[in-house]
């Protein structure tokens, strides 16, 4: 582009960095440019994709404007998707292009798909009509589009033989528009009979859906009693509307038999969007997303940032799951984030969970939110019994981790021929391994963790950053040798105190850190589903979403592990994920059994699971934040400094604390060194804010950032707006 004199008119455009706000750039002249437009602009040395945003340009001198190179032939980021970045970027104190960044993802997608080469039959007739001839030609009739080897393959030739026609001319070359990444899903298509209870559910999502508008509604259900089936009528809905629907779930429930159900349901399954697709399914996704031809997605909590054309709707399933949260770069919770999409977009959202958090419950009980409760499991499978098994009095052999009442219900399990998970939330053989001889404990090198012992691999792996080293035979602080010792369980070593109990049983051990990944991981799950597993030993991988027809055992090997960890939400943690396990069990109506092993059998987390009275262990959590103020009665941010070392991380830490503001509905808790106190070689320190329910917290955090001292080095300062986790 070329800097021609005069009057230029500029636009400010949005670019994917660090930067406090859009840029201005000039329009080449005799040009518009309507906001939402995605562009290539230069910066620096660079040409990098941006987004125009909305008001005036800043001013800019006017030979120093630089032109926008090139305006992507792309549907423009909706008025409502620049919206909810600026809204997002402002409320997590993050810089607005990089939020911009996560809808700005997938570069490759901002032209249009290439067309395929197509070709049509005239109609025409060859000069001599051999057999394979007139096979092709019998499939190529009714003026259908065909990829040339398309044709040849279903006429069953070679495809020469389609050449030979096309030289006589009786092809004309079309292009056919790009395949899509799925069908169209169709709502008339499988509707399952609900029961009257869930039916009245789905009336009252449909009348939602129906009448558009923003509103919140929570669907509460145990596991099991037909919230999928129910949201699947909302989302039905939508479509009939002409609406785009987004299905939020944490990760690791997306699994196949979720995407099967739909398909089972609406003919087609949704499109994907999570870590593992492919960049090609990424570009595709993301551009017919943008184009409408993608209706729903189901996706991780990146999916909220997908350009959708006419996004009528968005359900969140587990509502309640940690992993909607995201702690890098830009701390936001999708769950939340979602609300306020839909809030912006004019339009519902649904929060499915059989344990919803704490504050959804506060929304729903305060009626800023409708509550829609599904009582009972669907059909006659009934909930398990749950019983704790109190470790005091019935403890472990030495060196293990299983009950003798465990054992005994395996055993029965086992007789009986049905399946039984036994639940420990550690990946690997053990969490620590120490020299016996001189007490020397292998921790990582770069992390404030312990090494944990992954004896299939033999290694000894840091779970916080990767590190990992091969287990020596000789300790290496005082050399002795076979003085190793394994301290404290994970799946691993688990399953060997399993095998050594039942040696002729199928054992499966699931972890994330499955050799084989994501495709060996649905296979086992598969496995377990059709029942080709008798006792299956899991981490939380295995409490969400899944259904396993046989399984009648749930045994929780350690329920005390997540509650003293100083994390206000521990409880409601603990009582979730439980809740979540043992509801794995008795899914198909035979009789089943949740055991939880534990040594404070009188923790109201462990009262509240067996007695299975949910809603006085929630009224009890409500109370408690209420009194001490904390969420949603109150609220919180973190601000993390790290440094490369102690020194700079504790006296910027220090030095932002002094900076902040006096006022009365905020306090400043700490500089304290982070329970984790060293991750990848980042020393990390942390602050905690709490202000009352209405504190401008945004407007405090701004004001001690701007007269603190600028982060300089190695130092850096992230904020976390209503932190999830508090390591
Ligand atoms: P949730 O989402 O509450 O855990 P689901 O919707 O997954 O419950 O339902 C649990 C199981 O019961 C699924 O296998 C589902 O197909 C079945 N189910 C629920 N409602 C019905 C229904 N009305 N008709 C047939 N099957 C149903
Ligand atoms: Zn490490």
């Amino acid at each position: 582009m070329t800097a021609d004199s005069g009057e230029k008119s500029a636009v400010p455009v949005l670019v994917p960095m660090p930067a406090p706000g859009p840029y201005s750039y000039g329009v080449p002249a005799g040009t518009t440019i309507a906001p939402g437009a995605i562009v290539a602009v230069p910066l620096g040395p660079r040409l990098v994709p941006g987004v125009v945003w909305d008001g005036p340009a800043g001013k800019v001198d006017a030979k120093k404007l630089r032109a926008i190179e090139h305006v992507f032939d792309c549907p423009p980021l909706d008025a409502a998707m620049r919206r909810f970045i600026d809204w997002l970027a402002d409320y997590t104190l993050s810089p607005p292009g990089l939020v911009a960044r996560m809808a700005l993802r997938v570069p490759a997608a901002f032209e249009p798909e290439p067309a395929i080469d197509g070709i049509v039959w005239t109609g025409g007739k060859p000069e001599k009509l051999t057999g394979p001839r007139a096979r092709v030609l019998d499939m190529a009739e009714g003026g259908v589009a065909w990829t040339k080897s398309g044709l040849a393959k279903a006429a069953g030739v070679s495809a020469t033989v389609v050449d030979g026609l096309m030289a006589q001319g009786l092809f004309d070359t079309v292009a056919i528009p790009p395949p899509p990444v799925v069908p169209l899903p169709d709502p008339a298509l499988g509707r399952t009979p609900l029961t009257s209870d869930q039916e009245a559910a789905a009336a009252t999502l449909r009348d939602a859906v129906g009448k558009g508008g923003f509103s919140v509604s929570l669907i509460d259900g145990v596991t099991g009693s037909g919230k999928t089936e129910v949201y699947f009528e909302a989302i039905a809905e939508a479509l009939r509307q002409g609406k785009q629907a987004l299905v939020l779930m944490p990760e690791i429930a997306l699994t196949h038999a979720f995407l099967d159900r739909f398909h089972d349901r609406f003919g087609a399954r949704p499109a994907e969007w999570h870590s593992d697709l492919s960049p090609r399914q990424r570009e595709k996704t993301w551009r017919q997303t943008a184009e409408g031809r993608v209706r729903v997605v189901a996706g991780a909590r990146s999916a909220l940032f997908l350009p959708f054309a006419e996004l009528g709707l968005i359900v969140i399933d587990e509502e309640h799951d940690q992993a909607f949260k995201q702690e890098e770069r830009v701390f936001y919770n999708a769950r939340d984030m979602g609300v306020v999409r839909a809030k912006i977009g004019g339009f519902p959202v649904v929060l499915a969970s059989a344990t919803p958090s704490v504050e959804t419950r506060v929304n729903a009980d305060a009626g800023r939110y409708r509550r829609i409760s599904l009582p009972t499991r669907f059909a006659d499978a009934a909930l398990p019994d749950l019983k704790a098994v109190d470790m005091r009095r019935a403890p472990p052999a030495r060196g293990g981790s299983l009950s003798p009442v465990t054992l005994n219900a395996v055993r029965e399990t086992l007789a009986k021929g049905e399946q039984s998970l036994l639940f420990l939330n550690r990946r690997g053989y053990a969490p620590l391994t120490l020299c016996r001889s001189c007490g020397h404990r292998f921790a990582c090198p770069d992390c404030d963790s312990w090494l944990v012992e992954h004896r299939f691999r033999g290694r000894l792996v840091c779970h916080r950053c990767g590190h990992n080293e091969e287990r020596p035979e000789a300790c290496p602080h005082c050399g002795a040798v076979g003085e190793l010792a394994a301290c404290g369980p994970g799946v691993e070593r688990l399953a060997e105190e399993a095998l050594g109990h039942f040696p002729e049983a199928r054992i499966i051990v699931l972890s994330s850190d499955i050799a084989g990944g994501a495709k060996r991981l649905r296979l086992e799950l598969e496995a377990i589903a059709k029942g080709e597993a008798d006792i299956v030993i899991g981490t939380q991988l295995v409490a969400k979403g899944h259904n396993f027809p046989s399984m009648t055992l749930v045994a929780v090997v350690d329920a005390d592990m997540g509650l003293n960890n100083g994390d206000p939400r521990a409880s409601e943690r603990t009582f979730q994920l439980l809740h979540q396990v043992t509801g794995r069990a008795g899914r198909t109506g035979k009789k089943s059994l949740g055991l939880i092993q534990t040594w404070q059998p009188d923790h109201p987390v462990m009262r509240a699971l067996v007695s299975g009275d949910m809603e006085s262990f929630y009224a009890r959590e409500i109370a408690e934040r209420e009194r001490a103020h904390l969420p949603p009665f109150g609220r919180l941010a973190a601000v993390i400094v790290t440094a490369n070392s102690r020194i700079e991380a504790e006296g910027h830490a220090r030095a932002l604390r002094r900076a902040a503001p006096e006022t009365a509905d905020i306090d400043v808790l700490g500089p304290a060194e982070a329970p984790i106190a060293v991750i990848r070689g980042e020393h990390r320190f942390r602050l905690l804010i709490h202000g009352e329910r209405r504190a401008d917290m945004q407007g405090f955090l701004r004001a001690m950032i701007a007269s603190g001292p600028k982060p300089r080095g190695s130092i850096r300062v992230s904020v976390d707006i209503d932190p999830q986790s508090f390591v």
